[in-house]
């Protein structure tokens, strides 16, 4: 048996070492994520036990964050088209995973162009690996492999497993050494990921390899005539040429941020549209349209999930009381509750679906994705009430900042595996790669109206922010459980003929 046909507990042993490469890298990713808010809005003045920050409001650290985590995500549509176009899946991650040990490594420096260099690395770095190694995950099955979703379960703990190590020892690391060994601590983890990847590339051998693109293979996408034939579409194109004049609007009355992002989606926007367009029958045409209306749920999930890193990490450190037997907890710990959780349940949580499948009740991944959103949605009830409590005693209990995070775990297991299958059963396999990547874009945008929402706290206060949010998923969850009925039937039974297999 050549190495990469070896298997261990009935996987490849390839999915091992995607599994520790991501774990590493997702370490580093949520480890420094947890220390960003609060290394921006700490005192310059080192009164902090942590050192000295960059003394930023907390309005202007959201925002920050807020594009920093868009980005991070959004930048793996041209990720994921690097890989395929030019130097495959395999050799993206490699890069990725250099470019972070740049980024991380950058951010142990203390000046502020290191800061932002050292963001700038980081979204270039993850860019590149995050959808690139969820695809060669998949890589390793062949067509019809019943082992799929279940290696995609496994690589998804292996995401937690990091995030939850990052967020329990980090917090300690800083509170000893500072800031910037925190930072440097995710650097040399990412070392660490890229080691075990350059190791394990012998069991890898069979998949990301580059493809050179055939000519005429009809499965091959030629992004350059998509594009080309957007002037042959009248309607599309006027569409088009309306977004663009929004953007320059945009750039002029906003930032420039939001004018380059408004660029970027309208490029975007309209290569969907152009897809839409070639997709030769009206079933993938449906289909399309769903998949993209379920984007909106993405969205809304994560501009509500994605307050965890930012404005109730910020909370956790200002408003709630964290004594617990004499010990101060430190504030980046609570992010670790998100993760540790998704590993306590998230096999509870698969078996509760299939279990309930089998009995012939609701369970299509559009049932799930809407339901997800309402019970995220009520994770926010319990920061109402800290919230209402912090405003009668000066400080709020954990109690609510543990239940909220485990009602955004619950139902962040209701949505997100089961929207990155959702997309694999929806799109011809061509589109696959590219679809993966929009749908990471979504949630990157969800990080940024997350990033918006919570710095109108400044304004508003927590107590109506959190408020608000709780309504308002409620609501969209609600109506998307409204219209199920029709969106499943623009399903035309994708999900119909599925067969639990465990
Ligand atoms: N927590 C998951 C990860 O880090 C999902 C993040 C996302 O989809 N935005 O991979």
């Amino acid at each position: 048996l050549k190495p990469h046909q070896k298997e261990l507990f009935g996987q490849p042993i390839g999915l091992y070492i995607l599994f520790l490469t991501e774990m590493w890298e997702r370490f580093s990713y949520y480890g420094m994520r947890a220390l960003l808010v609060l290394y921006m809005t700490s005192s310059t003045l080192g009164t902090d036990p942590r050192g000295a920050g960059l003394g930023w409001t907390s309005k202007e650290a959201l925002a920050l964050y807020g594009w920093y985590t868009m980005l991070v995500y959004v930048m793996s549509i041209p990720g994921g088209m690097i890989a395929d176009k030019l130097i495959g899946q395999k050799k993206a991650v490699l890069y990725g995973a250099i470019i972070l040990c740049l980024g991380h490594g950058v951010l142990v420096m203390t000046d502020i162009w290191a800061f932002y260099t050292g963001l700038g690395l980081v979204i270039l770095g993850v860019g590149l690996l995050k959808p690139n190694i969820s695809t060669m995950v998949g890589g390793l099955y062949k067509e019809g492999d019943i082992r799929r979703d279940k290696g995609f379960s496994i690589f998804y703990i292996g995401i937690n497993l990091g995030s939850l190590l990052a967020t329990m020892i980090v917090g300690l690391v800083v509170l000893k050494w500072g800031w910037h060994a925190g930072f440097g601590l995710a650097g040399i983890v990412m070392l660490l990921g890229l080691m075990n990847y350059l190791y394990g590339q012998k069991y890898l051998t069979q998949v990301g390899n580059f493809v050179p693109p055939k000519k005429d293979d009809p499965n091959e996408i030629s992004y350059g005539k998509l594009y080309g034939k957007l002037f042959k579409s009248p309607t599309q194109l006027v569409f088009t040429i309306i977004l663009l004049i929004a953007s320059v609007w945009g750039w002029y009355t906003l930032e420039w941020g939001y004018g380059l992002l408004f660029i970027f989606l309208t490029a975007v926007v309209s290569l969907l549209m152009m897809i839409y367009k070639e997709l030769d029958s009206q079933i993938y045409k449906d289909r399309f349209m769903v998949l993209l209306l379920s984007f909106i749920m993405v969205i809304v999930f994560w501009g509500a999930f994605e307050q965890a890193g930012g404005l109730m990490n910020l909370y956790t450190d200002t408003k709630i009381d964290r004594e617990l037997f004499g010990w101060t907890i430190p504030t980046v710990m609570f992010q670790s509750l998100n993760a540790g959780f998704i590993i306590l349940f998230a096999t509870a949580v698969a078996s509760f679906w299939a279990k309930r499948k089998l009995k012939g009740k609701e369970g299509s991944s559009l049932f799930k994705m809407a339901l997800g959103i309402i019970i995220m949605g009520f994770g926010f009830l319990f920061m109402v009430f800290a919230a209402m409590e912090y405003e009668k005693s000066g400080t709020s209990s954990m109690i609510w900042l543990v239940l909220a995070y485990l009602f955004h775990t619950i139902g962040e297991l209701c949505l997100s595996p089961v929207a990155l299958s959702f997309i694999t059963k929806l799109t011809p396999v061509k589109y696959a790669s590219l679809m993966m990547g929009v749908y990471f874009a979504a949630t990157g945008l969800g990080s940024k109206v997350a990033g918006i929402v919570g710095e109108a706290a400044s304004d508003f206060g927590e107590y109506t922010i959190f408020l608000g949010i709780l309504i308002f998923t409620v609501i969209v969850g609600t109506l998307f459980i409204l219209i199920l009925k029709p969106l499943k039937r623009l399903t035309h039974g994708a999900e119909d003929n599925e067969r639990i297999m465990h």
